[in-house]
Parts: C-alpha cells; structure tokens; sequence
C-alpha cells in the first residue's frame, strides 16, 4: 500500500513551523505496512490544496491531508477536501451539537463561523478527537481512502490513534518493528562491526541522533506474527552479542528513561552539578514521570564561585586546573552527592563556546564525572557541533556514563 501526505499551512512553508505531524504521520504508517510514497507541503491555498488532493489520489492507494481544519480565514481545507474529493459539503447537525458543548464548556464566545465546524464532506465518516474541536474524517472514493486531520501536533496524533482499527483493515500483512538503541559507537563503527551480519540484518535502518548515539530499526513483514517474532528475537540477540553494553534500550527507552528504572530498581538516590550544560541533565533526569523517587535536585555551578561556596571545589584545584579540568569534575560529582546526600553524583565542565576556547583547552572540551559511593570516575571529550550540540552530546554522555557505572553495582 503507498500513501502520499498533504501537510496544509503556511507556517509549514515559512519557516515557523516544523512539519513534525509528517513524522508522526510516517511512523504511524510504518506499523501497518504502509509506505509513504511522497509527502506534499501546501499553502493554506485552496487551488493548491484541491489540485495536490486530486493528484494524490491518482498516485496513492490512501491520501492523508492534514492542517487546516479549524475555522478562521485560513483554515480552507474542509473546502478543498470536498472539491478535490468531487463531493459536497453537509452539514451534519449533531456534530455541531457536539462540538457546541463542548465550546460551551471551554467558554468560546459561538458565532455564525463556528458551524463550519459542523461541515463535512457528504460520504465521509467523523474520526474522534478527544483534545481538540475539530474531529477528523475519512472516506472511501472509489476504493481510494482520503484521511482528513486536525493540524495541531497532539491532535493529529490522538485522531490517527483512533483511526488504528480502519488503518489495520487496510493492509493484512503484519509488520514488526523494534528499535535498538546504542551508545558510544559511530554510525561508521557499528557498520564496520556488524559488517558480516548486515546480510541477515537487513533491512535495517542506521538513524544517528547525535554523533555517538544510533538508534538501529529492524523490520520484518510477514503473514504469521509468531514466526515474525522468531526472527526478531534472533536478529536482536546477534546485535547483543556484536554491540553488548553499547546498546542502552529499546524502542521508547531512553537514556533518562533506563537510568531512572536502574536507580529505582537499585534503590539509589541521584543528584547533579551541571556547569556548562547549564541545568539540561537535570531537565533530562526529569522527563521522566517519577523521577521523583529517585532524583534529589541538582545545582547548576556556573561560577567559580558557587563551585567552592556551595560545592565545596577546593580554590587552590579551581586556580591551578581551571574549572573546566578532571579534578575540577571530579570534586563537583563528590561535592554534589555529598550536599544532597545522595547514592550518585554527576558533573559536567567544559567550554560550549563558540567563545572561551584555547589551544590547550578547545571549544567542546568536556569533562563529565560520575561518583557512585566511594568511586568517582571522570571523562573527557571533545565535542563538534554548535554550543547547543555540545550541550547536548555531553548531557548524554553523563548520562550514558551513569548507565554504565549503574550496571557494575
Ligand atoms: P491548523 O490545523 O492548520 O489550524 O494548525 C493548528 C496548529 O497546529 C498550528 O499551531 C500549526 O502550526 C500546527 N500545525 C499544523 N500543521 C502542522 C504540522 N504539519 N506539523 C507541526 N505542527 C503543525
Ligand atoms: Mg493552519
């Protein structure tokens, strides 16, 4: 089966604002087989909105427009949905009843322009949307399927969940997908090291997140679901043996997600003193829902002196190393874990830039540092990329540096 997206609005095509529902989108389609043969980006035009709807049709099997649903003078999609389907626009009364109550209830002052919501194209059947006003729809046109759905991110995405059922009734091949998420090796480094297996990989899909961190999607497609697990399993165990501890999780893991479940799991405490990555392992730590129960707080050291005032960095080690150096690492981890009174402690110091770098101590020279107990460890790296890459590549590798030392407890 071959979709192709029509992504409506001019903030797409401006620059305002990233496309990101063609992802969601896309990783929807590849649970049910279905690839996406092109992906169409359209102006809040209604010319251009029928003309790529009716060239789509001709092209796909299913044709997903999204954006464009709400009711001010840009929102042209409903409109263009029925011309470029070859229907009419009706008004179906108890969808706007619906939705009126639910105006009511959020206090929206109703005016004659809120019964476009009401609108929809004769034939097509509603899609609930739990979070937002305009539901979605789809319809049959002569065996071709137009989806239609809301724009905004989090609606599109509870929409298409309520669409799954007619989704998996379109296509009856099963597909397995499991990501497998590694650390610490280099795109080029994993396909060196699985060079001899790729045969038996593949497909498989190599997706670089940051330098060092590479997520590997497998994929198999196939008519009986036990079988397909089978091979999974065999797949995934030749990439634990290749790649061991590089791998940190699976599929929605992450490296805050799978620290988290170890720390809990251990019963241990954690706290973080953040220089140059200004407070973002701790934003990290606290994505995760709960990490209440095992993250105390942390403090973000960016002057020397709160290093020695609250951290308790010894001056003389500030002075003489300077506070991006091991030592400066390591008494910031001790100092943190100690404070807090907690099982870990974490640290980074290092030079974002792109302003501060020397020769002997360049921009994306980072030191990060994990003490567990008694045991304190530091490493050093130098990060490429602009400050906020470095910022990001060296929250992750505190990270990965926690997983690490977590898992020899
Ligand atoms: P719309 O349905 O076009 O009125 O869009 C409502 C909101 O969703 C706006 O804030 C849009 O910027 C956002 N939005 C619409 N389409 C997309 C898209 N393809 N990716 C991300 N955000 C989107
Ligand atoms: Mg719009």
């Amino acid at each position: 089966m071959k979709a192709i997206v029509i992504s409506v609005g001019d903030e797409l095509l401006t620059g305002r604002t990233l496309n990101t529902n063609l992802k969601t989108i896309a990783e929807f389609l590849g649970r049910y087989g279905i690839e996406i043969l092109r992906d169409c980006t359209v102006r809040d035009n209604q010319e251009e909105i029928v003309k790529s709807i009716k060239e789509a049709l001709k092209d796909a099997d299913v044709v997903i427009v999204t954006g464009g649903l709400g009711i001010t003078v840009d929102d042209v999609t409903r409109e263009a949905v029925a011309k470029g389907a070859g229907v009419k626009l009706i008004f179906d009364e108890k969808l706007y009843k619906e939705i009126e109550k639910k105006m009511i209830e959020r206090g929206v002052n109703i005016t004659e322009i809120h019964k476009n919501y009401g609108l929809v194209p004769k034939g097509f059947e509603l899609i609930k949307n739990d979070f937002g006003l305009a539901p979605g729809y789809w319809g049959n046109l002569n065996g071709k399927i137009l989806f239609v759905l809301p724009g905004p991110p989090h609606e599109l995405r509870n929409v298409l969940e309520n669409a799954a059922e007619k989704f998996s009734n379109l296509s009856p091949v099963n597909i397995l997908v499991k990501t497998v998420k590694t650390f610490g090796l280099k795109e080029s480094d994993i396909v060196e090291i699985l060079k001899d297996d790729i045969k038996f990989l593949t497909p498989i899909g190599f997706y670089p997140i940051v330098p060092g961190m590479v997520d590997l999607k497998l994929t198999l497609k196939g008519e009986d679901t036990e079988k397909l697990q089978e091979e999974m399993k065999k797949k995934i165990d030749i990439l634990k043996e290749r790649l061991g501890d590089a791998i940190y999780g699976y599929d929605g893991d992450t490296l805050q997600s799978v620290i988290g479940k170890m720390l809990r799991e251990k019963g241990l405490t954690i706290a973080t003193s953040e220089s140059c990555t200004g407070g973002l392992v701790a934003n990290l730590i606290t994505d995760v829902p709960g990490s209440s129960d095992y993250f105390k707080g942390g403090v973000v050291s960016y002057w020397n002196e709160v290093k020695h005032n609250v951290l308790g960095v010894s001056e003389v080690i500030l002075r003489h190393f300077g506070a991006v150096s091991e030592p400066v690492a390591i008494m910031m981890a001790e100092g943190v874990r100690n404070l807090l009174n907690t099982d870990v402690g974490l640290s980074t110091t290092g030079i974002a830039g792109p302003t501060g770098g020397t020769p002997e101590k360049p921009v994306g020279l980072v030191y990060m540092g994990v003490s567990i107990r008694g045991n304190t460890t530091v490493i050093e790296r130098i990060f490429k990329g602009d400050r906020l890459m470095v910022k990001k590549q060296a929250a992750l590798t505190v990270l990965n540096l926690v997983r690490l030392k977590l898992e020899e407890i």
